[in-house]
């Protein structure tokens, strides 16, 4: 079942400068419980394509179609420095004035399986960057959505926690079900966490190709991809494009 549809979308943004042309004529759609990448170079318009698929920005022509509620996670974990961790964790149904146990009781039960119990008492700068994300995604989660936005979300990290990190978000989606739509620059990243892989031109963006990923090896975590004999091939693949 689609739980995104983008058909046609173009965005132009109008400046004192002038008309800039950022997206041109992107169609893709995402399944339920599918992880999409979208690779494309800085500046191209990926951030511009979230905004459009979360509905703070409208696009210039055509139309997307999202099902279900969104969560968006960015770079930066836009965690509070002066709530601690669990009360990090309450700001989406503190906000909706939700005081349900069973959806405070899921929290924990996220907290305690992906061993992150022992720090809600903690602040979040008392945590490492890595756990900071994997609360910001837990926060996220929390508000239920059936549609995850990420853009770059690892790029703040440093190389061997975003390794690590990529592995635990990974699991934490595909065991919550959600589609994602997953935005960086890093071409590995792209072919560890996905299913299919959205390869972008320079801008204005136009859909160049959609990779489908597959592994021989089954039920494949993103760190054996990183070291699979697939993975080079796609690497070739989507280098060659990106600088065609
Ligand atoms: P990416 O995320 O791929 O690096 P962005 O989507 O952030 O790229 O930006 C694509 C282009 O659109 C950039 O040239 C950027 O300066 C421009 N841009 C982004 N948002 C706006 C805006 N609100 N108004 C005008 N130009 C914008
Ligand atoms: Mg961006």
């Amino acid at each position: 079942m689609e739980k995104l549809i983008m058909n046609h979308v173009k965005k132009t943004f109008y400046t004192e400068l002038g008309a800039l042309d950022v997206l041109d004529d992107i169609t893709f759609s995402v399944e339920q419980g599918e992880i999409v990448a979208i690779v494309g170079p800085s500046g191209a318009g990926k951030s511009t394509l979230l905004n459009i698929i979360s509905g703070l920005l409208e696009p210039t022509s055509g139309e997307v179609i999202v099902s279900g509620d969104i969560g968006y996670m960015f770079q930066k974990d836009h965690l509070f420095n002066w709530r601690t961790v669990w009360k990090n964790l309450l700001i989406g149904l503190e906000i909706k004035k939700d005081k349900d146990i069973k959806k405070q009781d899921k929290i924990k039960a996220l907290l305690e399986k992906y061993g992150l119990i022992d720090f809600i008492h903690n602040y979040p700068q008392e945590l490492s960057g890595g756990m900071r994300q994997r609360i910001a995604l837990i926060r996220t989660l929390a508000t239920n959505p059936e549609v995850l936005l990420l853009d770059e979300p690892f790029s703040a990290l440093d190389y061997q926690t975003r390794i690590n990190v990529s592995d635990d978000i990974y699991q934490m989606i595909k065991d919550s079900n959600v589609s994602a739509i997953l935005v960086t620059h890093d071409i590995s990243e792209a072919i560890a966490m996905a299913d299919r892989v959205i390869v972008l031109s320079r801008r204005p963006a136009k859909l160049k190709k959609i990779i489908n990923t597959t592994f021989e090896e089954k039920n494949i975590t993103p760190l054996k991809k990183r070291v699979s004999k697939e993975f080079r091939e796609y690497f070739d693949e989507i280098w060659g494009l990106l600088n065609e």
